[in-house]
């Protein structure tokens, strides 16, 4: 199994890119902003106690937050491999999630990230905020605060598995066909 976290900051390309590498590598794409979403578009429990915190762009406590990934990942088991996007946000997420692949008999294989300068990220978010209909997309403030959660709470996670030898940088600035390049070529080191 090859199982990869798509990291980096809000705006950075990770759900673009998923897109294009679940197919390549027939993996299932996870994406916790999107269960989030799912859940709050039903309007059930789970989505009732995380829309607060989405709408300021602040997390979702850990425990909810890990509690909806291991129940997507049980729900899947048959699979090639996972490509984790937006998930884990915090040391406390990485440590339950190798405890989650090490009850499964699996492991992290890499983290890449997807690097992108903050003002690039704030004119892109606010561009998707015109169509994606996410409100979260459409405050600057709000985008200010989620690149500063990322800063301060997510960046750490990128040292996390750089101590396991996992952690992979790539540039996020050019064509969406270059950085799928790019991607691909660190994927492929990990396969080979
Ligand atoms: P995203 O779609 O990844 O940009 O996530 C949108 C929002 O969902 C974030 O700003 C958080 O409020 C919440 N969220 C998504 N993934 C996580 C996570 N792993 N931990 C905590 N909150 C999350």
């Amino acid at each position: 199994m090859i199982n990869l976290i798509l990291f980096g900051p809000p705006g950075s390309g990770k759900g673009t890119q998923a897109a294009g590498l679940v197919v390549k590598y027939d993996l299932l794409h996870i994406s916790t902003g999107d269960l989030f979403r799912y859940e709050i578009g039903n309007n059930t429990p789970l989505g009732q106690k995380a829309k607060s915190y989405m709408d300021k762009g602040e997390l979702v406590p850990d425990e909810v937050t890990v509690g909806m990934l291991r129940n997507k990942v049980e729900a899947n088991p048959n699979v090639k491999g996972y490509i984790l996007d937006g998930f884990p946000r915090t040391i406390p997420q990485s440590e339950a999630l190798d405890a989650l692949m090490s009850d499964m008999g699996q492991s992290i294989s890499k983290l890449i990230m997807l690097d992108v300068p903050d003002e690039e990220l704030v004119q892109r978010l606010l561009n998707r905020g015109k169509t994606s209909g996410r409100s979260d997309d459409m405050d600057e403030t709000i985008i200010r605060n989620r690149i500063n959660v990322y800063t301060e709470n997510t960046t750490p996670v990128f040292d996390y598995y750089a101590k396991q030898g996992k952690s992979a940088k790539v540039w996020g600035i050019g064509s969406l066909d270059t950085i799928f390049e790019r991607l691909c070529l660190e994927v492929d080191f990990v396969k080979g």
